[in-house]
């Protein structure tokens, strides 16, 4: 065969990436379960490029040019282990098998060590940027052995959005570390669109900032350090007027927010790998309380506000609070990324991935849904984009921070919103405005710093009833307190001290 990758699964991500690799010089051969998606692509599509339709998978096998290489992209779960099931007999070792859906990291490693078996590469890639990103340019997050990236990287480097004259694409780490980074990036996602839900809800009910005028300001905001994808869109959804209505589209729309699981699979892992990844759980739990429909509708009934003395913003104070707002904003997000980073540190360790977070901040930097000029800043906090840096699995390379937030320009830059977020944090706790984003990433960021946690009273509590012992500030070792006793300390071995 002659055609350099082939796609079977045609809906709309497939049949856009099949569109990118074609317009980009490829010759694509295509296949779909049912035959009509791959006409209705050649027919609307043919000219744009070299394409070449296939009927059943064997044909698609047969159109490849050696080491075939044969992207996957239909529905996530069961349909891609049957896909696979079909496809391995009919290819020979060293072909390569893409996943491109949104399949979960536990998945993909599984299929790539079965694979790996009979000589067969299996990659695990992270697309990002929805069907637009598909067909114009995505961020390309591939997993999968090594090796095969000589053989795979070029066509996708292709295909990926540019930054700066770098593709959003590079290698990431062995099987499932695509689809994982992948899904932090969606993790982060949930966050940044719930702080900025957030700061809405705050301008339009402290500050009573109608959704028209909102718009501007989160244009305005586009202009800061904020500069975002998510920032830009917010503008634009906050001016669209409901034709039927004439009412702002946001009042018309049931505010009960979707979820297809990538969110809920980050805060999972987060707890799975003992990350603490708050901001982005508290996104997602965010998300499941707007759609406890019934619920809702009965505490709003019953449940009592105790707002007695709500702060109210008026037009003197309204562009100091709309500041603010920004800045608790943007201290916010920065708390969602170092979360979101510091979880692929404690999942490269547990699964075995060199995870270079330099490399990975600068795929996010266009194409995908997070890209902002903030990915640049970074990083560059993190030594700028070197494919070839491969840290131990757990660590963070030489002159890496251990978190984002020690990087010089995020330390200053909180430390100066700090004053503003601890003031909107209060303001909407005294309003009873929810702000679980807000606030949880301020707890996360005065944890981190606290000369003391509460831990030890814990420790303490754990030895109370579960003899589970604690170490001491001044010695080491492990000590018990015979509560229920006399109240003497023991050590490890149960010898009095
Ligand atoms: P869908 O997830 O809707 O899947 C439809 C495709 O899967 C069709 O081609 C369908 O074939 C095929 N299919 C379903 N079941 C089977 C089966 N048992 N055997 C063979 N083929 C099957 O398509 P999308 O294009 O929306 O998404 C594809 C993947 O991309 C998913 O993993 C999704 O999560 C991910 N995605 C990613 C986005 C991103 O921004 N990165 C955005 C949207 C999706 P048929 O036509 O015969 O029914």
């Amino acid at each position: 065969g002659t055609a350099d990758i082939g796609v079977t699964g045609l809906a709309v991500m497939g049949a856009n990436l099949a569109r990118n690799f074609a317009r980009r010089g490829h010759t694509v051969a295509l296949h779909n379960r049912s035959r009509a998606r791959t006409d209705a692509l050649v027919a609307e599509h043919g000219h744009e490029g070299a394409f070449i339709a296939t009927e059943t998978l064997e044909e698609l096998v047969a159109s490849l040019a050696v080491p075939r290489r044969v992207l996957i992209m239909v529905k996530a779960g069961a349909p891609v282990d049957g896909v696979i099931d079909q496809l391995v007999p009919l290819l020979e070792p060293g072909d390569i098998v893409i996943d491109a859906g949104n399949s979960h990291y536990e998945d993909t490693r599984r299929r790539e060590a079965a694979l790996a078996e009979r000589g067969l590469h299996f990659v695990g890639v992270g697309v990002s940027g929805g069907e637009e990103g598909a067909l114009n340019g995505p961020a390309i997050m591939p997993g999968g052995p090594k090796e095969s990236y000589a053989a795979l990287g070029p066509l996708l480097e292709s295909i990926a959005a540019q930054y700066d004259g770098e593709p959003c694409c590079a290698w990431i780490g062995t099987d499932g570390a695509g689809h994982y980074v992948k899904m932090v990036h969606n993790g982060i996602e949930y966050a940044d669109m719930q702080v900025i839900g957030e700061a809405y809800d705050l301008l339009r009910r402290v500050a009573g900032i109608e959704p028209a005028e909102q718009a501007e300001v989160f244009s305005a905001w586009n202009q800061t350090d904020l500069a975002s994808y998510l920032i830009e869109i917010t503008a634009e959804v906050l001016q669209q007027v409901d034709a039927a209505t004439g009412r702002p589209l946001v009042d018309v729309i049931v505010d009960e927010a979707g979820q297809k699981g990538t969110g809920r699979w980050t805060a999972i892992s987060g707890l799975d790998v003992g990350a603490p990844v708050a901001a982005i759980a508290e996104s997602v739990f965010a998300r499941s309380l707007s759609s406890q429909t019934a619920v809702r509708e009965e505490a709003r009934r019953t449940l009592a506000a105790g707002v007695t003395d709500a702060p109210v913003v008026d037009a003197q104070g309204r562009d100091a609070f709309v500041e603010d707002v920004r800045q608790a904003l943007f201290a916010s997000k920065l708390v969602a990324y170092a979360q979101g980073l510091d979880m692929l540190t404690a999942a490269a360790q547990e699964y075995g991935w060199s995870l270079d977070l330099g490399t990975i901040a600068s795929l996010w930097r266009d194409g995908c849904i997070i890209r902002a000029d903030l990915l640049d800043v970074i990083m560059r906090a993190f030594g700028g984009r070197d494919t070839e840096r491969h840290p131990e699995p757990g660590a963070r390379a030489e002159g890496q921070p251990a978190n984002l937030l020690f990087a010089p320009e995020f330390t200053r830059a909180i430390a100066e919103a700090l004053p503003a977020w601890r003031r909107v944090v209060a303001a909407a706790v005294a309003a009873g405005v929810p702000v679980p984003v807000f606030s949880s990433a301020l707890a996360y960021y005065d944890g981190l710093r606290a000369d003391r946690l509460p831990a030890a009273l814990i420790q303490g509590q754990r030895d109370f009833f579960g003899a589970h012992t604690y170490r001491r500030t001044d010695r080491d070792g492990s000590f018990h307190t015979l509560w229920s006793d006399d109240r003497t300390e023991v050590d490890g071995d149960g010898t009095p001290v």
